[in-house]
């Protein structure tokens, strides 16, 4: 790679590309770089899942949004991403920088938040640590367990699968969700013990862009329906596709699961069918409200 090479030039995947080809994995790594968190070998019938996310000042919240919901947002993202590998969480730490100017109630107020996500979802925050930085920045490790034989990888969507979602979609970050939303975990938990997903990601950079993932490690294509995407209120179907941050699940489900997914009519959630699984070649197509087939490009939001 020649010296001058930026990481905006190579983007934030490619950056990671980068960085996951110079690092080898020991024994007992199942899953390292590449899905929504690394899979490691445990005792007895389970695997522990390990995964984190950074948010900073500016990229991810403002000061004014208040510091629990920020606290709530850095814990609860990660939550979301244990979701949607089938696990549960156990054990979190926090990494906090700040200017020295920062009230201590501020920061009291962050931990409150995330001590409201560790509280609903029965994980403890174990440790962490604390640096000084011109901005606001919130790191969370997380910790989570899942049985061996059920972890949901991204990689494992196969031609006809029906490809579903857990809610509705886009204007996350002007109507509030992104700071409010619900992990998944319960829906995550119901489908893996009642269904066999054969793949899943949480929906963080937009449903093209995380579509995309899962398609690219499936080898795979898809079709999806404009008129069957659940939309936010005010959302346009380009918000529906490319804004980030929702935090639902995005899964896909052999046809005979699906069809008994579609018929139960007890469960007390919503799945929404949203489009199927194709070849390869077929790459990512929108099927939009007139029926025109239209090439969607699987990006979603990038930080480079
Ligand atoms: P998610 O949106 O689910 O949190 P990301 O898109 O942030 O996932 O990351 C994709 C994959 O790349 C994950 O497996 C993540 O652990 C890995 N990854 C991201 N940044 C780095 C990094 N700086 N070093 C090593 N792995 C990374
Ligand atoms: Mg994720």
């Amino acid at each position: 790679m020649s010296p001058a090479k930026k990481i905006s030039h190579i983007g934030e995947f490619g950056l990671i590309n980068v960085l996951a080809k110079l690092l080898r994995t020991q024994k007992g790594i199942a899953k390292s770089i590449g899905d929504d968190a690394a899979v490691m070998a445990s005792q007895g019938d389970k695997v522990l899942l390990f995964t984190t996310d950074m948010m900073s000042e500016g990229v991810h919240f403002k000061k004014s949004m208040g510091a629990r919901l920020i606290g709530r947002k850095a814990l609860a993202c990660n939550v979301s991403d244990i979701a949607a590998m089938g696990g549960m969480p156990l054990a979190a730490v926090v990494s906090i920088g700040m200017p020295p100017s920062t009230p201590v109630n501020f920061v009291k107020e962050i931990y409150r938040g995330m001590e409201s996500i560790a509280r609903q979802f029965n994980l403890s925050i174990v440790g962490g640590d604390t640096i000084k930085s011109q901005r606001l920045i919130i790191n969370v490790a997380l910790l989570g367990e899942a049985g061996k034989g059920k972890v949901v990888y991204r990689c494992g969507a196969k031609q006809g699968d029906l490809i579903f979602v857990t809610g509705a979609l886009g204007r996350s970050l002007q109507s509030g969700k992104h700071l409010s939303f619900t992990p998944r975990i319960a829906e995550a938990q119901f489908l893996i013990n009642h269904f066999k997903p054969s793949a899943m990601i949480d929906i963080s950079d937009g449903l093209a862009g995380d579509l995309g993932h899962i398609l690219k490690q499936s080898s795979v294509g898809a079709v999806i329906y404009e008129k069957l995407i659940p939309k936010r209120a005010g959302a346009t179907i380009q918000n529906a596709l490319y804004d980030g941050e929702d935090f639902e699940l995005l899964f896909t489900l052999p046809v005979a699961e699906a069809k008994k997914l579609l018929a139960d009519k007890k469960s007390k959630f919503r799945f929404h069918f949203i489009g199927q699984v194709l070849n390869k070649k077929e790459k990512l197509t929108l099927l939009d409200r007139n029926n025109r087939r239209v090439a969607l490009l699987s990006k979603g939001f990038v930080h480079f």
